[in-house]
This record gives C-alpha cells, sequence and structure tokens, in this order.
C-alpha cells in the first residue's frame, strides 16, 4: 500500500495525490522570500478599554464645562498636559483612542520568525490573487493583515485571541494573533508550516469571497432555515480558495499532511464569522463541514487552480 515514504521525493502537483483518503503535500520554503508590505503590527498596541478611558475623559470635560465653562476647560486641559508630561495620563485616552503600550512589545525571536512567515505568506497569497482576478479580467484588490495581541477593535467589532484568525469583509483585513499558532503547536504534534499557512489561505479565501460578492449573498440568507447550509457552503468554497494558492505554489510546499492541516485548523476554532447585519464579530457556532468535505474541497482547488471551478452553491447540499 502507498504510504507517504513511497511518494517521490521531489513530488508536487500533479504527482500529488490521494493515499489513503489523506493527501500529502510539500511543506513551505518560505526563508529569504519577499513578504507583503500589506501588514500591520499592532501587536504593541492594546485593543482593550481605548473606547472606555476615551469615553470617561471626553465626559470629564464636558461635565468641567458645565460647572466652570471654558476657564474650567483650559484649566483642566493644562493640568492634563503636565499629568501627561510627566507620564501620569496617556494622551490617547483623552481622544478616545486606543492607548499604545508605553513600552515596546517584548518579541521573541520565535514569534518575528513566525511574524516574517506570515508576511510571506501574504504576499504568496497577493501574487496569485492578482494573476487568477487578472486571468477572469477582475481586479484583485489586496487585504491587509492585522497581526495583534490578545484583544483588537475592527470594524466588525472586538476582535479576540480566542476566535482563531478571522476575516472582517467591513474594513477588508485579515486578524491574527500569533499565538494562534502556539494553540495549534500545542493540540497536534508537528501542525507544519503548511497548517499555519493554511489558515491564512483559508481567511484571504473569505476576502476573495468579499470581493466577488459571495459573502454578502450568503448573509443575506441570515435567519433563514437553511442559513447553516448556506454558510457550509461558503466555508467548504474558501477552502476551495486555499486550494487554488496551494496549487499556485506547489513549488515552495514539502511534504506534510493536508487533512492535519485541516482538522488542526477547524479544532483550533478557526475563523470567526462576521455578523455584518449585527455589526460584532462572533465565533463559529456552526460546522464548517467535515473535514472530509473540507479535504474535498481543498483538493478540487489544488487540481484546478482555477478560480472558476470553485462552484459549491450549485449543486445539491448532500452531494458537497
Ligand atoms: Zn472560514
Amino acid at each position: 500500500m502507498a504510504r507517504t515514504q513511497d511518494l517521490p521525493a521531489t513530488f508536487g502537483y500533479p504527482a500529488c495525490r490521494v493515499v489513503e483518503k489523506r493527501v500529502w503535500i510539500l511543506d513551505m520554503e518560505w526563508k529569504g522570500r519577499r513578504g507583503s508590505s500589506n501588514v500591520e503590527d499592532a501587536r504593541g498596541r492594546s485593543g482593550g478599554g481605548g473606547s472606555i478611558g476615551g469615553g470617561m475623559g471626553m465626559g470629564l470635560l464636558s461635565l468641567i464645562g458645565r460647572k466652570f465653562g471654558i476657564k474650567g476647560i483650559l484649566i483642566a486641559g493644562v493640568a492634563f498636559l503636565l499629568l501627561w508630561k510627566m507620564g501620569i495620563v496617556d494622551l490617547n485616552m483623552l481622544m478616545g483612542g486606543s492607548p499604545v503600550a508605553s513600552s515596546p512589545a517584548k518579541i521573541s525571536p520565535e514569534e518575528q520568525e513566525r511574524f516574517e512567515f506570515v508576511k510571506v505568506v501574504l504576499a504568496d497569497t497577493e501574487r496569485v490573487w492578482t494573476e487568477e482576478f487578472s486571468r477572469v479580467g477582475e481586479q484583485y484588490s489586496e487585504p491587509v493583515m492585522q497581526v495583534y495581541r490578545g484583544r483588537t477593535q475592527t470594524a466588525c467589532g472586538a476582535g479576540s485571541a480566542e476566535m482563531g484568525p478571522f476575516y472582517c469583509p467591513g474594513d477588508r483585513k485579515v486578524y491574527i494573533d500569533l499565538g494562534f499558532y502556539d494553540a495549534l503547536a500545542q493540540t497536534f504534534k508537528s501542525p507544519g508550516d503548511f497548517a499555519q499557512a493554511y489558515v491564512i489561505a483559508h481567511e484571504v479565501g473569505h476576502h476573495v469571497q468579499h470581493l466577488l460578492g459571495t459573502s454578502e449573498k450568503v448573509a443575506a440568507k441570515r435567519g433563514q432555515p437553511d442559513y447553516n447550509e448556506w454558510s457550509v457552503r461558503l466555508e467548504l468554497q474558501a477552502d476551495f480558495l486555499a486550494g487554488v494558492w496551494a496549487k499556485h505554489n506547489s513549488g515552495y510546499l514539502e511534504r506534510g499532511d493536508i487533512e492535519e492541516a485541516m482538522r488542526a485548523a477547524n479544532a483550533i476554532g478557526d475563523d470567526a464569522i462576521q455578523k455584518k447585519s449585527q455589526g460584532r464579530v462572533v465565533p463559529h457556532s456552526f460546522t464548517h463541514g467535515t473535514s472530509e468535505q473540507r479535504m474535498r474541497w481543498f483538493n478540487k482547488g489544488l487540481k484546478s487552480g482555477k478560480i472558476e471551478d470553485g462552484d459549491t452553491f450549485s449543486m445539491p447540499y448532500s452531494q458537497l
């Protein structure tokens, strides 16, 4: 029976094949390659509490204004500036923005390496989708990826690390807390670079769906009894799109286990779905489809490499 060790050492698509329901693919060679410039490093920023601080600051000022008039506000302003100069208060608190950490975040070499890694993966998606969109006569607009820690503010509401990586259509950003990869490594023995790259490719897939208007069509089904099915179709298509990304990057991929990658991504919460109607982010409360379905659609993308072959919406649900 063919197992991974029987596969040729230099295989890539089309030699890449299903072996006992598993797909073996090359892991990633990424060092020394170009990273994306669309990455926002928000690791030194705390997303929590900013609006509360701002609200308090402004509330206090209007109270002083009512009681003591403009003179009172001026005196309070001078006092605030003095306190700010002495480093006791944060100017951002008054302005309503997020307080900026006064000392730069401590970043370990391992974390920095992950940061460089996700930049390269994002650059790969930019290249692939720019080519694919132009092939079908469309223009791709690149998403921004925000790397944050703990909590962050998004156009879709508050995001937190527990949600895992997610995409917010409201600001066209992919959000990721690199600690997600620690969780991935703790739960699975060796998730490998491929699993780490796959979750980004899947989220960028949601961005592609947003550009094509697919996500919004599915969002419009919210509240209908078959909404869950529409969501699964959307998720499987994002897996297909991740497969298209993998096909175009097969030169950089090394042996790894896609099924494990997908199971890993699934088990750690995967992405969170943005609730556009309510303007907030909520973790997944529905299934993405079985891991077998996800692998099948990923494989379809890997085989075809073409954006138009990923129609998960026309076929009967039972045949997905
Ligand atoms: Zn998803």
